[in-house]
């Protein structure tokens, strides 16, 4: 319990506790036990939930959670604060945490099942108001020798790597989770390996790598950032291997990738990089992560930056760094006034969803250019055709690599090349009736109902979501999915005259793979939705960030999705993570060796 559960939290508990037994008189309203220890359990997000409540005649003594799978990461603080505010309330009306929802309710479902079992009055537990939760004694200032904002691929990155060279080091993370968007994306991650791309006869250089990102940005971005970038991908593979992360040896082309050069963490999603930086934050001392913790500001000493204000349920709080700050707060594709402010390149996108998590806000560009940083290509967003046209998120999407793929329109018909630029392809799908699109695959892409997607979700459960549409034949999906019949197997079919000859469809595609013709079939509806804002913090290789005035600014450093410059106008799918993990560890060691 030591990490990810903000220490004021674990201290507020204790004092919550002690509060709760010294304070609490047998209530006028009436609650009644029979005194014992009682045990219940509930499904939460990954299984059974189990807890072990004591009560006496007339209140709850503890609340204990001795059996759970859930995912640390995301349900810590929901298992630490329910019980707590279960005992300091008496009451089971208890808000879920927010990011762990499905956790807090299964955990307030097994409690409220355990105090029923002591003969509790159900309707009293419930609607008891809950009080507030004690936030005394929290300490207002700390010190430690790098500072890092942002508990995502780059700030976990940064935070390791400086812990290595031997800094102590806090993260601040607003959110009552780590992970950020790397922890949503498809965990693709663009690096020249030589022995896995081999094994798939795909011949690859740093210096394809280096000119596709160049020339895929058209030629905005800064080429020694994108070298730096490139040339130690393959190293940050290496560094995350050493710490446990497991990658599958399959090489695939992620949509807007251009090449077949993306690696497949083995867990899901990209939960592998932020378990795999959080399991050596959590067994190391001297570094740690205080979650709802919002940095709003950057402290400046003489030109140098020596720490950060935040705040917390508590109050205010000052973490003061003896060697540097990181800004690792990732983009600000989730805020929209400020999508809005900067846009020139698309169309109004105030409507448009994102795949962002809410909390990338751009926090860390308005604190840094608060303190004179420059900024880079702000104007710059990327937006991806694959959105879920309810939510915007990718999950759903059922393409699992470029070249198995088809995109058709409400007509029935391809419209552009499914290995094109991410904002080629988007700006080809604004042109589209009502901009959706079909991703069209076969059982090539789905052997069998439990194949998952990029997403983790299984092709069986995307269907019965009504998600995704699945037929025996092309002209019964093309019923299923509204489109005209006769268009999409004519699309088809010229689609797999292409894939024989290897090239010479309509649109210049040159990524093929099988054909679409082995049912069953399949189809999912995707949307424009905004994915990456590519412009940021301006830095140098070092990861230092640069002041308007063209000089360093000491004692601060960033990385990630929150600095500009390297992807120019449009970035290539799987390259952020490598951008987030290669710039985290640089400004990690650099941070760690920023000795005032
Ligand atoms: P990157 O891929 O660059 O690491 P992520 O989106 O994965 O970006 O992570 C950025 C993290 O920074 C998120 O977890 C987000 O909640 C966090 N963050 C954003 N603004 C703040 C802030 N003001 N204080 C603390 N954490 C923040």
């Amino acid at each position: 319990m030591k990490k990810f559960t903000s220490k004021y939290l674990v201290v507020g508990l204790v004092l919550v506790v002690a509060l709760a037994a010294i304070l609490w008189w047998p209530s006028e309203e009436g609650l009644s036990f029979t005194a014992g220890t009682y045990s219940a359990s509930a499904v939460g997000f990954n299984g059974p939930i189990r807890v072990e409540v004591v009560v006496d005649r007339a209140k709850i003594n503890s609340v204990r959670v001795v059996e759970h799978t859930e995912s640390r990461l995301i349900a810590d603080v929901a298992l630490l604060r329910i019980p707590v505010a279960v005992i300091e309330g008496q009451t089971v009306a208890v808000d879920a945490v927010a990011g762990a929802t499905v956790t807090s309710r299964a955990l307030i479902a097994a409690i409220t099942d355990a105090l029923t079992q002591a003969g509790g009055n159900l309707t009293l537990l419930q609607t008891r108001p809950v009080a507030g939760l004690a936030q005394q004694g929290q300490p207002t200032e700390r010190r430690v020798d790098v500072v890092v904002i942002g508990g995502g691929g780059a700030g976990l990155a940064a935070a390791v790597q400086a812990h290595q060279d031997g800094a102590t080091v806090i993260v601040l993370e607003k959110m009552p989770r780590l992970g950020g968007n790397t922890i949503l994306s498809g965990g693709a991650f663009n690096v020249v390996d030589e022995s896995r791309q081999k094994l798939h006869g795909i011949e690859d250089s740093v210096e394809r790598h280096v000119t596709q990102t160049y020339e895929g940005g058209d030629r905005l971005g800064n080429l020694d950032l994108i070298r730096v970038l490139v040339e130690n991908a393959a190293g940050a593979v290496r560094w995350l291997e050493e710490l446990g992360m497991k990658f599958q040896d399959s090489v695939f082309t992620v949509p807007g990738g251009m090449w077949a050069r993306a690696l497949r963490p083995v867990a899901p999603l990209g939960t592998g990089f932020i378990e795999t930086l959080g399991a050596y934050i959590e067994k190391e001392e001297g570094i740690e992560v205080l979650l709802e913790t919002t940095a709003t500001e950057l402290i400046l000493d003489g030109g140098r930056v020596v720490g950060v204000k935040a705040t917390t349920a508590a109050g205010q709080l000052t973490v003061r760094a003896n060697n540097a700050v990181i800004v690792a707060t990732g983009g600000f594709g989730a805020n929209v006034e400020m999508r809005d402010k900067v846009n020139v390149h698309w169309p109004s996108l105030t409507n448009i969803k994102t795949t962002n998590h809410p909390g990338a806000t751009g926090d860390g560009i308005r604190m840094a250019e608060a303190i004179g940083a420059s900024v880079v290509g702000l104007d710059q967003i990327q937006l991806l055709p694959l959105g879920d046209p309810a939510t915007g998120s990718l999950s759903g999407s059922i393409g699992r690599s470029v070249d198995t793929t088809i995109y058709v329109n409400k007509d029935g018909k391809r419209f552009v090349n499914e290995g094109a630029r991410r904002d080629v392809m988007t700006r080809a799908l604004m042109e589209q009736r009502d901009s959706a699109l079909w991703e069209v695959v076969d059982r090539d892409s789905f052997p069998t109902g439990d194949t998952r997607n990029n997403f983790a979700e299984t092709i069986d459960s995307l269907v019965a979501q009504g998600r995704a549409f699945r037929a025996d034949s092309l002209e019964e999906l093309a019923r299923l999915i509204n489109v005209n019949p006769a268009n999409f197997i004519q699309t088809v079919t010229e689609f797999n005259a292409a894939v024989e000859r290897k090239g010479g469809d309509a649109f210049g595609r040159t990524l093929f793979a099988d054909k679409i013709d082995t049912a069953p079939f399949y189809a999912a509806p995707r949307t424009p939705t905004v994915h990456h804002t590519m412009g940021g913090i301006a830095i140098n290789t070092s990861a230092e960030v640069v002041g308007t005035n063209g000089q360093i600014i000491p004692g601060l450093f960033a990385a990630g999705e929150v600095t500009g410059g390297i992807h120019g106008s449009n970035r290539l799918g799987g390259n952020a993570l490598p951008d987030t993990i290669v710039f985290g560890r640089i400004a990690g060691r650099n941070a760690a060796n920023a000795r005032r």
